[in-house]
C-alpha cells in the first residue's frame, strides 16, 4: 500500500466514524506533504529516519508512512479497519437502495465549512461508485460557515469544469446550499443559482420562528423554480447540542413540494437525520419526490448515505422517487422540465 493511500484510507474512516476534524486533520495534511514529495526523497528520508522532521508530520503519521514504505500493514490502519471499517447498519438495512444510488445533491468542500479540497471531495464520491455528486457550499449570509460570495461562487465554478475534465466520465455538478431567508427569499443572486445544475435550499437561522411565518418561508422556497431539493426540512439536531424540530405546517409544504416537483431531502448526517419517519412517511404519502443526501463536509461522511437509505426503505419510499437514484441526465432533464423518469 502506498503512503499516501494508507494516510487517505484512515481519515476516510476516522471521518466515517464521525471524528472530530482536528484528529482526522494530521492525516489529511500528512497525505498532501507526502504527496508532493519527490519519490527519492521520500525513500531516503525513510532510510534516514528524517520523515519526522518533515512539516506537517508528526510521530502517529511519520510510522504509517514508514510501515507502509517497509511493506507492511501499517499498524493503525489495521486496528482502525478492525474498529470502524466494517458495515455501518445491521444486516441489508438500507443495502438494497444504496445499491440503486448513482449521486449524491449536498456536500460541502473546504470553500465553506467543509474539510477538504473539492477535487478530494468529487474522487470519494467516485470512488464509492457514484456517477456524479453535486457540490453544494453555503450562500453568502451564512458567514460562521465562510458561505461563497456570487464572486466565489463564480470562481468555484470554474474549478468545478477543471476537475471535471480530471475525473470524467464521473461527473461533479453545480451547486449550492442556499439559505432561505426569514421572508422565503433566497440568499443568492437569482442569475447565478440559474445557471447552477442543483440549488439545495435549507432554513440556517431564525429555527424557531411561529409555525405561520415557518410555513410561508418554508412554502415561498420550496415554489420558488430556481430551487430544486428542500434541505433538512426541520433543522432538528439529534445528537451533541440537541435543537427540536421548527414548527411548520407539513402538509401544506409538501403538497406544495409535489406540485412544484421540489425534492424533499432525506438527510443523513446522523446528528440530523431529517426529516424524522413521521414526516417522511407523510412526504411520501403526499407523492413528494425524495434526494438520499450526505450533507457531507468531509470526504468520510460520504459513506453516510446508508442511514438515509436504511430510513427509506424502513418508510417503504420507492427507489424510482429518489432523484439519487437517477442518472445525470434524468436529473438533468428534471430539472430542467420538472418531468421525471419513466417507470
Ligand atoms: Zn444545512
Ligand atoms: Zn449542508
Amino acid at each position: 500500500m502506498e503512503p499516501v493511500e494508507a494516510l487517505e484510507r484512515i481519515a476516510f474512516l476516522l471521518e466515517r466514524q464521525g471524528a472530530v476534524p482536528y484528529r482526522v486533520q494530521a492525516f489529511r495534511t500528512a497525505a498532501t506533504v507526502i504527496g508532493a514529495l519527490p519519490r527519492d526523497e521520500l525513500h531516503q528520508r525513510a532510510r534516514n529516519g528524517s520523515l519526522g522532521r518533515l512539516k506537517g508530520l508528526g510521530p502517529k503519521t511519520t510510522r504509517v508512512v514508514e510501515e507502509a514504505l517497509a511493506g507492511v500493514r501499517p499498524v493503525y490502519l489495521a486496528h482502525l479497519e478492525e474498529e470502524a471499517g466494517g458495515p455501518l447498519v445491521d444486516g441489508e438495512q438500507g443495502q438494497r437502495l444504496r445499491r440503486a444510488l448513482r449521486g449524491d445533491c449536498h456536500l460541502h468542500s473546504d470553500w465553506s465549512d467543509g474539510g477538504s479540497p473539492v477535487e478530494t471531495m468529487a474522487r470519494a464520491a467516485r470512488d464509492l461508485g457514484h456517477e456524479w455528486c453535486v457540490l453544494t457550499d453555503h450562500s453568502p449570509r451564512l458567514t460562521v460557515a465562510r458561505g461563497l460570495t456570487a464572486e466565489r461562487l463564480r470562481r468555484q465554478l470554474s474549478l468545478v469544469a477543471e476537475v471535471n475534465e480530471q475525473l470524467a466520465p464521473f461527473r461533479l455538478l453545480t451547486g449550492i446550499e442556499c439559505d432561505i431567508l426569514d421572508d422565503g427569499s433566497l440568499d443568492q443572486e437569482p442569475e447565478l443559482l440559474e445557471q447552477l445544475d442543483v440549488v439545495v435550499a435549507s432554513v440556517h437561522s431564525a429555527l424557531r420562528m411561529d409555525e405561520g411565518p415557518m410555513t410561508r418561508r418554508l412554502l415561498a422556497a420550496v415554489r420558488n423554480p430556481l430551487v430544486d431539493v428542500l434541505g433538512h426540512c426541520t433543522g432538528r439536531q439529534i445528537t451533541g447540542k440537541p435543537r427540536p424540530e421548527s414548527r411548520f405546517d407539513a402538509g401544506e409544504v409538501f403538497a406544495a413540494c409535489a406540485e412544484q416537483h421540489t425534492a424533499v431531502e432525506i438527510n443523513c448526517r446522523p446528528d440530523r437525520l431529517d426529516p424524522p419517519r413521521r414526516l417522511l412517511r407523510q412526504a411520501l404519502a403526499a407523492g413528494c419526490l425524495f434526494a438520499v443526501d450526505s450533507d457531507a463536509h468531509a470526504p468520510g461522511q460520504l459513506d453516510w448515505q446508508i442511514y438515509g437509505c436504511a430510513r427509506a426503505e424502513e418508510c417503504g419510499v420507492p427507489a424510482d422517487r429518489i432523484i439519487t437514484t437517477w442518472t445525470e441526465r434524468q436529473l438533468a432533464t428534471w430539472t430542467g422540465t420538472g418531468r421525471t423518469p419513466r417507470r
